[in-house]
């Protein structure tokens, strides 16, 4: 049976949820609740588009052969839902010459702990992860793609260079047009600054 990953959003090229150009991946829903959550039209297990992970491999292919990227960026929602699935596309993005961030809601000694295989699988195919939940009173004053001060970037392999400068440079907030439904919508990613609030398509959170 072939394994499906629920998808909130795919960007095949980004500037603005890692250093370099990355395949970026929103995966549906996320069992915390931060408030103040970016993505809360991301919570909820059901909703997403399910592609197939051999789907998700070939389109990742794809855009590396287009845009020669650095990397794949798994976040959401919350990655580590999906750990068993997301484990073999980030190994496959690993084999790709491809290095993986992942944004966790929990931090590594949670995720540790539990002690699921699958999860343990995900993290060893992640070089850098990005842990722990959103703070919306404690927001993060100078790195880069991070939202909250907390949370830490922990770099799990050697495959991404030490204290890489990317991750302090200015902030980056992407617009595009894409076509959902046979109908152009404005779609935005990166920084939520607060100036550009309005852009997000944003429902309350329970
Ligand atoms: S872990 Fe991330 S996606 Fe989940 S509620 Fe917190 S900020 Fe939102």
């Amino acid at each position: 049976m072939a394994i499906l990953i629920p998808v909130a959003r795919m960007i095949p090229c980004t500037e603005a949820e890692g250093p370099g150009k990355r395949f970026a991946l929103w995966v549906q829903g996320c069992p915390l609740r931060c408030p103040g959550c970016c993505n809360p039209e991301m919570l909820p297990f059901e909703g997403g588009t399910n592609y197939t992970l051999e789907t998700l491999c070939d389109q990742l292919r794809s855009a590396h052969k287009e845009h020669n990227l650095e990397g794949l960026t798994l976040l959401g929602g919350e990655p580590t839902a999906h750990a068993k699935a997301l484990a073999t596309l980030a190994l496959f993005a690993q084999n790709l010459g491809l290095d993986v961030l992942l944004f966790s809601g929990s931090t590594h000694e949670e995720l540790l702990a539990r002690k699921d295989p699958d999860i343990l699988a995900l993290l060893g195919h992640t070089d850098i992860l990005v842990d722990g939940p959103y703070q919306k009173d404690n927001p993060e004053p100078q790195r880069r793609f991070i939202g909250s001060a907390n949370q830490r970037i922990l770099r799990l392999s050697e495959r991404t260079p030490v204290d890489d400068p990317r991750w302090m440079e200015s902030n980056t907030l992407e617009l595009r047009l894409e076509n959902q439904a046979g109908a152009l919508s404005l779609m935005v990613n990166g920084f939520p600054a607060t100036q550009a609030m309005g852009l997000w398509k944003r429902i309350p959170l329970h």
